[in-house]
């Protein structure tokens, strides 16, 4: 089992140029291809669906019992202490990318029908082990299958958390396109941070043109030697301080024909910022800083109204209910694009929040002749927490784990809003940290095993309980 998902993560299965056969590029499509070879060979019935998914398949019977799981990955980032597209086992954990998202939960799925099969275990139902290669980027590839293959009766998603996520909140990327007034444009020739709306962003550049005003300033206080002393400068130093940054996440460098600012936070899921450390905030934090007054209104309101885990409540679109959680926000991304600057936005929304209000309000915030684009939009997933699928899985998770059974509302977008019912259930283990989407990716070694009993009881009482 630790060999085939070695051999899966040694891919990098991010998304890449569409070829034919390849929708998502050639590395997902061969990943794909790994994938259901190694089904094949353990004597499972497998299709390819022209490289968008694919299924492996056990049993007979008229229906069948959904397994979903997605093979492709999300960037690395630095600050990796292994390589992330290899297997590595370290003091009783698993290490690399897409180890816990979701290629360790993809082979542990595998090996429960690999298991089936090698017991003769006689089942009502087919079990179909679907997986998918683009649903870190809108799940396309879970689109195409249900718009052509055959949907499960009920269906588990192995890429969330235990006990079973009953609600899944809304999910909203928006592309907000402020123009960059000539304060910003006469100074900067660069600025780029982050490359999704789903990450929270580690790392954020910008790049001063020579002679500029702010490129002659970081000159004059470096004496020459250090740049970095323009952030000892009194009005930067005590609007960073005063604001919570440290200044040892800002870096400046000066060369020949034009200065460099650097920061640096922690990557994370756009689900929960707070657990990341955004350094978007910090570059458009200097730029305010640097600007003070007169940074422009550019930077003024982007940084007033979105650099801070307080966004929601300044933009007035904070809200929470009972059932989905509270609403949050991710700075993914922002880009100087010639005299316009493009920022990537990804809300998760409970079942209370309204899109529409939200836009405008957002929009409402930046100046004006800004412009919003829906980049993507799924509605909220609530399951039916006395439904037999719900039931079924927390009975299994009680009696294999022992573990205390509650539902959790999650900021997560699974498979499972994609078809009807379908829940996600596991991998993730309650307290346990395994870093998805952030360095060092991590699923402890007797979890990934526990899985393997966990999906497999999962199938067998499924089975009994759909009749
Ligand atoms: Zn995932």
């Amino acid at each position: 089992m630790l060999n085939d998902l070695k051999e899966l993560m040694e891919i990098e299965s991010i998304m890449g140029k569409p070829e034919s056969g390849a929708p998502f590029g050639k590395k997902m499509r061969k990943t794909l291809d790994l994938f259901l070879s190694k089904a094949n060979s353990y004597g499972l019935k497998t299709e390819n669906m022209d490289g968008y998914c694919g299924y492996a398949e056990v049993g007979s019977g008229k229906s069948c019992i959904g397994i979903l799981c997605h093979l492709d990955v999300v960037p690395v980032s630095d600050g990796w202490s292994y390589p992330p597209f290899s297997l590595t086992l370290d003091d009783g954990y698993l290490y690399g990318r897409g180890v816990a998202d979701d290629k360790g939960p993809a082979v542990a799925a595998l090996h429960v029908l690999k298991r089936l099969k090698d017991e003769n275990v006689k089942l009502n139902h087919r079990v179909r082990l679907i997986v998918g290669c683009n649903e870190e980027n809108g799940s396309a590839c879970m689109k195409y299958y249900v718009s052509r293959g055959e949907i499960p009766v009920a269906s588990f998603v192995p890429d969330a958390d235990f006990p079973i996520i009953g609600s899944e909140k809304g999910i909203l990327h928006l592309k907000v396109t402020v123009p960059a007034d000539s304060r910003l444009t006469d100074s900067v020739e660069y600025l780029c941070a982050g490359d999704r709306p789903n990450v929270v962003p580690d790392k954020a550049v910008l790049r001063f043109r020579k002679d500029s005003e702010p490129y002659n300033r970081i000159k004059e206080t470096s004496g020459g030697a250090d740049a970095n002393a323009i952030f000892r400068t009194e009005s930067v130093c005590t609007f960073l301080a005063e604001n919570g940054y440290d200044l040892n996440d800002f870096s400046a460098h000066l060369f020949g024909d034009y200065a460099e600012i650097e920061t640096r936070g922690i990557a994370g899921h756009a689900m929960a910022p707070q657990k990341g450390d955004n350094a978007i905030f910090k570059l458009i934090a200097f730029l305010k800083a640097l600007g003070g007054q007169n940074c422009g209104e550019t930077v003024g309101k982007v940084y007033d109204s979105l650099c801070s885990l307080k966004a929601p409540e300044k933009l007035g679109i904070a809200c929470k209910d009972e059932k989905s959680g509270a609403l949050t926000l991710n700075f993914g991304a922002v880009k100087l694009e010639k005299d316009r600057l493009v920022l990537t936005l990804d809300l998760r929304l409970p079942l209370c929040a309204d899109k529409d209000v939200i836009v405008k309000n957002i929009m409402n915030a930046m100046p004006e002749h800004s412009a919003c684009e829906v980049l993507h939009h799924a509605k909220n997933l609530y399951a039916d927490e006395n439904g037999t699928l719900v039931k079924t899985l927390l009975k299994v998770y009680a009696e294999t784990t022992g573990g205390e059974t509650y539902i959790v509302k999650s900021g997560g977008g699974t498979y499972a809003r994609e078809l009807p019912n379908a829940v996600a259930f596991g991998p993730t283990f309650p307290n346990a940290e395994t870093n998805i989407h952030n360095a060092d990716e991590r699923l402890k070694l007797g979890d990934f095993e526990k899985l393997g009993e966990i999906y497999y009881r999962a199938v067998i009482e499924l089975d009994k309980a759909l009749k």
